[in-house]
């Protein structure tokens, strides 16, 4: 996942690439942990710009993974994908002031800046960091999951499980009271 930034014309140069997750070091670990498992290699989009002394990168990524629910436990797959932006600037030759140098580069690190020295752009480790970016924190099989019984663990997707349920809502235990006051 590299161009030469002489490739890079005035009207930019688009690039697709198809790569395999796990030749991601970090996508790699994510599957072997089963906590983000790749069923697909990921599929590039994007298109790189030249800005000034800057390049730009805009573009796309696209997968599909199988991830566990946070709140039932069970596996499911799920489409994975997301837009990206990167800026990439090209480090500063040494000027021998080590400290200086080292103040350059963090500097351009806040503001967004990937450095690249040489002739190339290696995209992977930016986009390894964006696909990383877009594994979600809280998983859910489905937004209304209803997770497990806290009784006897049965999947409460699957139906009801016969346990009692307590009544936690303290407006519903008023009414409740309300009701029995009734009759
Ligand atoms: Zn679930
Ligand atoms: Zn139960």
């Amino acid at each position: 996942m590299r161009v030469n930034v002489d490739d890079i014309g005035d009207s930019g140069i688009g690039l697709t690439f198809e790569e395999d997750a796990e030749s991601f070091p970090s996508l790699l670990e994510l599957s072997r942990s089963r906590e983000c498992v790749f069923l697909m290699p990921l599929s590039i989009d994007l298109r790189i710009r030249r800005i000034g002394q800057m390049f730009q990168a805009v573009g796309r990524f696209e997968t599909r993974a199988r991830l566990s629910c946070s709140r039932c436990l069970s596996d499911y797959e799920t489409p994975l994908a997301a837009d990206f932006n990167l800026s990439f600037s090209r480090e500063q030759p040494e000027t021998g002031d080590q400290s200086r140098h080292a103040e350059i580069e963090l500097g351009a690190e806040e503001i967004g800046l990937i450095l690249f020295h040489g002739e190339e752009i290696d995209l992977r480790d930016a986009v390894q960091e964006e696909v990383l970016m877009a594994v979600p924190m809280k998983t859910l099989c489905r937004p209304e999951c209803k997770g497990l019984c806290l009784q006897c663990g049965a999947d409460l997707n699957q139906g009801d499980c016969g346990c009692e349920r307590k009544i936690i809502n303290p407006k519903f235990a008023v009414l409740k009271g309300l009701e029995l006051g009734k009759k």
